[in-house]
């Protein structure tokens, strides 16, 4: 498919829509073959060198998430968190390498308070992206950082060829139960954003509450600071996991009446522990509809049976949310990718 000394372009349709791009380098003429191209992808799109698994250097294009979003009619995405033991993070590239068969328009990677997991998020990212061609993003939040220290973490990430953050404040660190600001950081998300909107070329994402943010006295309140989030130069909205849809409506389309036109993508945890999900949800503030909480009452302790329901249950949420448009849903996988598979399988089945 091409000569020493020129690119291959890859076109390729994805199952939801949209079309997936790699350039292979087939050497490493890059300045001419860069300028070639240039010509002929949107500005947006940026090469980075990267290695296979097997060690064959390669090159992607790689592009910010809006732009992923405007290719695809629906840009299925996966959260992962970066786990603790060398073993649990080979078992989540192997994951990853599964996840990449969905074509997934991006996964993203979570940052724990005060910077516990920095490494190991910028490795998942940075590896991610460059070994499997998944295109990632960097969870980063304010919890315990100086303003040097983000920069810093900003920096690598942008080193590290990683186009798109999403900014977060963060919740309180571990046995306190405020939020406490590092004397030199920021104590809003929206200043994170907006701090690193003004120095780098990042595509940034914010988070959105549809039953509005725990700590929030209304939702009013909180929609009011997500429209600043915005303002301060988030690029899309990722919302909290929530499992009624009129949520959301009623949530996006309030936004919109506030004026904000980012893309607002839901967040969708397919529930397989009942426990696990009681205590997330008791954490986060989303509320599980009574007669959700009694049918999985029911079934508690059949594990098998939850699980079921759960695929069942976030199949049902996924296909309402696509008939209103929705222009993406962002996967909470809890670095098991089962569940979702069989949502997606679902979705793919029943058209
Ligand atoms: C998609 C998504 C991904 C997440 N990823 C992570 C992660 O990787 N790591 C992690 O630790 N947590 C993560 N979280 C959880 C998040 O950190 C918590 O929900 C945290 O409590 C709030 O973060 P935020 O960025 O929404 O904060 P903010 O937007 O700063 O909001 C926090 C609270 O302050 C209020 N507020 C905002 N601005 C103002 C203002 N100017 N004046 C007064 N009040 C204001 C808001 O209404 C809200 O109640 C994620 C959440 C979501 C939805």
């Amino acid at each position: 498919m091409g000569q020493k000394g020129s690119f291959c372009v890859l076109l390729k349709e994805g199952p939801f829509g949209g079309y997936r791009i790699r350039i292979t380098a087939i050497n490493h003429c890059v300045g001419g073959a860069s300028r070639g191209l240039k010509a002929k992808i949107p500005h947006s799109y940026v090469p980075v060198m990267g290695k296979r698994a097997h060690g064959e250097s390669w090159r992607t294009l790689v592009m910010k998430i809006t732009e992923i979003l405007r290719q695809r009619a629906l840009t299925v995405s996966f959260e992962f968190f970066p786990p603790k033991t060398e073993q649990e993070m080979a078992q989540l590239f192997e994951t990853l390498r599964e996840v990449k068969k969905l074509d997934p328009g991006y996964i993203s990677v979570t940052y724990a308070p005060g910077g516990e997991t920095k490494e190991k998020t910028i490795e998942i990212v940075r590896r991610a992206k460059s070994e499997i061609g998944l295109e990632s993003m960097a969870h980063l939040t304010c919890v315990g950082h100086s303003r040097e220290e983000l920069r810093k973490i900003l920096d690598e990430l942008k080193i590290s060829g990683i186009d798109n953050v999403i900014a977060l404040r963060g919740d309180p660190l571990k046995g306190q139960t405020k939020f406490t600001p590092h004397p030199e950081g920021f104590k809003y998300a929206s200043e994170l954003t907006a701090f690193i909107s003004a120095t780098y070329p990042f595509c940034i994402a914010v988070a959105g509450y549809p039953e509005g943010h725990i700590e929030s006295p209304d939702k009013e309140t909180d929609w009011n600071n997500l429209f600043h989030k915005v303002t301060a130069g988030a690029d899309f909205i990722i919302t909290q996991l929530f499992f009624a849809n009129r949520d959301f409506f009623t949530f996006e389309s309030a936004m919109r009446k506030k004026g904000v036109s980012v893309p607002i993508i839901p967040g969708i945890m397919p529930i397989t522990n009942y426990n696990q999900i009681m205590r997330f949800t008791q954490m986060c503030g989303a509320k599980i509809p009574e007669d959700v909480a009694r049918e999985l009452g029911q079934i508690r302790d059949d594990q098998e049976a939850v699980q079921d329901y759960g695929v069942a249950y976030a199949t049902r949420q996924c296909k309402q949310l696509i008939a209103h448009h929705v222009p993406g849903i962002h996967f909470y996988t809890l670095n098991k990718s089962k569940a979702t598979r069989r949502v997606i399988e679902n979705l793919r089945s029943q058209g």
